[in-house]
């Protein structure tokens, strides 16, 4: 299961990209970049999620990169990448 953008995951809350601003994405990948070792990237879904976790919360992968450099690549992409579809919100 692929989710349509970029999910994260911070102390069991799950956090999906597409959902937020793109103030809230860059602010929450600074975050995350500063902090790497606390984090992972899932292999099967790209999905930067915390630690402790044991299996994915998106796609249940349980492969993961907890390599810094994976970590802090994957959240830069998260806080630059535009939404790729338009929503409500933004035709008002
Ligand atoms: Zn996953």
């Amino acid at each position: 299961m692929r989710s349509n953008g970029f999910t994260f995951v911070d102390h069991w809350r799950v956090w999906y990209g597409v959902a937020m601003s793109l103030e809230d994405r860059a602010r929450k990948a600074r975050e995350i970049a500063a902090q790497a070792e606390r984090y992972k990237v899932c292999e099967g879904c790209e999905s930067i999620v915390a630690e402790r976790v044991v299996n994915c919360p998106n796609c249940h992968g349980y492969r993961f990169d907890g390599s810094a450099e994976r970590v802090i690549s994957q959240a830069t992409l998260l806080g630059t990448r535009e939404q790729t579809s338009v929503i409500a919100e933004d035709l008002e």
